[in-house]
């Protein structure tokens, strides 16, 4: 244990050690209770806040009254209930795909899903910003993998063509990229692979419940659902409870049954989590106004610190990040607003590359107008305390 000792305060040293937060109270309007003090939550996934909808807390607990707390067995043994069938056939209406398969987490559905489809011969070209379940499922397929720097098709054109002759070739990106908040070019990318004849995999864990007038995601407000041959999503975001899944092709999923690792070796979700899906895919498709609040706060969010002078990092979305460089001050700025109500996360390296730590900023549709517009002007004000911006 001396060892490990040493790294932790080697960490330290470099104002990198995490530590575990406790949440004390989840409170209505998108607000906690941390350390005694209640805070605007700005560091959540649950961008639609649905996790704290009584219509999805119901169906999670009439579902867990009807088959149980667990599903007893993995997928392929006696663990696939009549409630997985019907909410995965309700899942591939939503993407707008002939079939969909559910993984226990969006990390098992990224590591299942790469490494049933390649293997050692092939390539997988990933984006630098992607999300660290693509990249443990890219370690795990024991492909070649290839990173091109972030959003750079030129980049990735020329890795394509010096390629050549591997045997399958897979083009992987998030949509919505977690630590920027930016857009994937999803249209150039899909005429790439197609080009290439490679695969395209879209990761629409930010996305889902968020882009498209159905809340399906970036393809689907794009246009370009039949452009992407693997679309992978999670259910622990804007869907508010757990659980990962890929929709596509019939035969993309019968493969993923048969190959993918951690949807075989790993016990069925349960059905009080399937209830609950089941119940937030219904208010995602007849809801819309719950996006489009959301859209409207985040155009004025990213707004309001534009004009302060702050680097938003190309932000488009609901994931504001604010850059500020070093890590000790990207944590004292965290710190400053959580003493003022306000809930973000620093995140330093390795999340993002050394010199380039920031506040992350999420919002969610569960929150006030007023919160949130005191939220800006209280960010603004302590970033021009701190030095910050213009
Ligand atoms: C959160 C996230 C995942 C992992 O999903 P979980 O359901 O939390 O395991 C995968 N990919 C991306 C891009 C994510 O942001």
């Amino acid at each position: 244990m001396d060892a490990l000792t040493k790294e932790l305060a080697a960490l330290d040293a470099r104002s990198l050690r995490r530590r575990l937060q406790v949440v004390d109270e989840v409170l209505p309007g998108g607000k906690v209770r941390v350390a005694g003090q209640v805070r605007l939550n700005l560091s959540s996934n649950d961008y639609l806040g649905l996790s704290q909808d009584p219509r999805v807390i119901a169906a999670a607990q009439a579902a867990a009254a009807k088959w149980g707390a667990g599903a007893g067995a993995s997928r392929l043994v006696v663990g696939h209930l009549a409630l997985h069938e019907a909410v995965e056939a309700r899942l591939a209406d939503f993407k707008g795909t002939e079939a969909a398969v559910i993984f226990p987490t969006g990390y098992m559905a990224n590591v299942g899903t790469s490494s049933a489809l390649v293997g050692p011969g092939d390539v997988i070209f990933s984006d630098r910003l992607n999300h660290a379940s693509i990249y443990d499922g890219i370690k795990l397929s024991g492909a070649a993998v290839q990173r091109f720097p972030h959003r750079d098709l030129n980049r990735l054109e020329q890795l394509l063509r010096e390629a050549g002759a591997a045997r399958r070739r897979l083009i992987v990106t998030d949509s919505v990229f977690s630590v920027d908040g930016d857009l994937a070019p999803l249209a150039d990318l899909a005429a790439l692979k197609a080009r290439y004849g490679a695969w395209l995999m879209v990761d629409e864990a930010h996305a889902t419940g968020v882009l498209g007038a159905k809340g399906g995601g970036l393809a689907e407000a794009l246009g370009l659902t039949r452009e992407v041959d693997i679309h992978l999503g999670t259910f622990s975001k804007a869907l508010g409870s757990q659980g990962g899944f890929v929709a596509g092709d019939r035969r993309l999923v019968d493969y993923l049954h048969n190959r993918a690792r951690s949807f075989i070796y790993s016990t069925a979700l349960a059905p009080m989590v399937l209830g609950a899906i089941d119940q937030a895919l219904q208010i995602v498709v007849q809801e819309p106004e719950r996006r489009l609040f959301l859209r409207r706060e985040s155009e004025n969010f990213r707004q309001d610190l534009l004009s302060a002078g702050l680097d938003i990092l190309g932000s488009e979305t609901q994931i504001i990040p604010v850059l500020v460089g070093e890590n000790d001050r990207t944590l004292e700025f965290a710190a400053r607003l959580m003493d003022q109500g306000l809930m973000a996360v620093a995140l330093r390296p390795p999340t993002v590359p050394p010199g380039r730590a920031r506040v992350r900023f999420s919002l969610s549709a569960a929150q006030a107008e007023d919160d949130l517009s005191r939220a800006r002007e209280v960010i603004v004000a302590t970033a021009r305390a701190m030095g910050l911006g213009s």
